[in-house]
């Protein structure tokens, strides 16, 4: 069986864990600190709260950017469910902004003229969280500029993208946002088994993304609200949740951060060999670049093709995915008010859409194997 993803875990990877296994810290322990620290170095960024997962990153970035009943949070209906259930488990309202089908991001214009529409109606959004679909970076100085012009902040859903690059800084340096988001899930680039991350340059969001992870309890002495009776002494602020990274995850992610680059460029390569391979067929590539991270290579067929070149795919334990049944239309958001035809550039991509398998492991044979098999089962 061909994945469409797959991790790389090495010996040194299983060294990292077995020796937090030996050790005196299980849970929390100093690998999270050396962890996060390593991965806000590696993305220019001045802070990084790790996490039990990116859901977990995305709801407390939410919460930290006061986000309640009343607000509203626009996202890409082309992305997973969870960039936009991180507003709803705010009691926020959700609304999408459709893509552009040569990025498959979140179009700016699109963008534009939402925004432009809700002035008017009142209804501009405190959040916009555009997503690095496929690890491709999204026009964030665009976005940025717009946000300065209507007031929204901005989370980047980075889950594909750590690795990738955006304006010659890592994704991650958080330079056009508030919060960057990463995801360590075992297909995403580098992985902690579950896990995430949240990454900002603003001290205050820090501290609240810290105190979130946690219960909602002060994690300095300085944010005490009244003097501590004695050394036992917490205070819980706010209700928050534990949504901590485990020190073994920790281990694994800075084991394995060791070889992002290395990662990364291998998929760019395994990337451009696609490319090539599938030039001369009836087939939309995904757009080339090598900003990208390449955490998915989504190739499109014709509507009437898909189904059936998916499930001859799968039968020959080529296991394609679809990234991603556009999350407006799912029965959650549907029972919300939003339909098929409400973003139609996302719905027309994921009619057409079947994501080839891409990971660090994945042979120039394997692709040609797949190729093939793709050029024999097109009619
Ligand atoms: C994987 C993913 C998530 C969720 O990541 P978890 O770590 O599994 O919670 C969120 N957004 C996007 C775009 C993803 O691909």
């Amino acid at each position: 069986m061909i994945p469409y993803g797959r991790q790389n875990i090495s010996e040194a990877d299983i060294s990292a864990v077995v020796e937090v296994l030996r050790s005196e810290w299980l849970t929390q322990g100093p690998g999270i600190a050396h962890f996060e620290s390593a991965v806000a170095n590696h993305c220019q960024a001045k802070y990084a709260i790790a996490v039990s997962n990116a859901t977990a990153a995305l709801h407390i970035s939410c919460l930290a950017l006061d986000v309640k009943a009343g607000d509203i949070v626009w996202t890409s209906p082309n992305t997973f469910v969870a960039s936009a259930n991180c507003a709803r488990y705010c009691g926020a309202d959700v609304d999408f902004v459709d893509i552009d089908p040569a990025t498959l991001n979140m179009s700016v214009s699109a963008l534009q003229t939402k925004l432009e529409a809700a002035e008017k109606t009142g209804r501009l959004p405190k959040v916009v969280i555009p997503v690095h679909f496929s690890g491709l970076p999204c026009d964030m100085k665009a976005i940025h500029t717009l946000s300065e012009k209507y007031g929204f902040r901005i989370i980047e859903d980075a889950s594909h993208a750590i690795g990738a690059q955006y304006d010659g800084k890592p994704v991650g340096a958080s330079e056009y946002s508030d919060i960057t988001v990463f995801s360590f899930h075992p297909v995403k680039i580098i992985t902690t088994a579950e896990g995430g991350m949240a990454l900002t340059n603003q001290p205050e969001l820090a501290d609240r993304l810290a105190r979130l992870r946690s219960h909602g309890i002060a994690q300095r002495k300085e944010h005490l609200i009244k003097p501590a009776e004695g050394a036992w002494e917490y205070q819980q602020l706010e209700l928050g949740f534990n949504y901590r990274m485990t020190n073994l995850q920790a281990a694994l992610g800075y084991s394995q951060l060791q070889r992002l680059t290395e990662f990364v460029s291998k998929r760019r390569a395994l990337a451009r060999h696609y490319h090539t391979l599938i030039e001369d067929l009836p087939v939309t590539r995904p757009a080339q670049s090598e900003d990208s991270s390449w955490h998915l290579y989504p190739i499109r067929v014709e509507k009437n093709q898909r189904k059936k070149l998916f499930d001859a795919f799968r039968q020959a334990d080529i296991w394609v995915q679809v990234h991603y049944i556009p999350v407006h239309t799912q029965p959650y958001y549907q029972a919300l008010g939003f339909k098929w035809g409400d973003f139609p550039n996302a719905e027309e991509y994921f009619h057409q859409a079947i994501s080839i398998p891409l990971f660090f492991d994945l042979s120039h044979n394997d692709q040609a194997l797949i190729v093939s098999f793709l050029k024999n089962n097109l009619s």
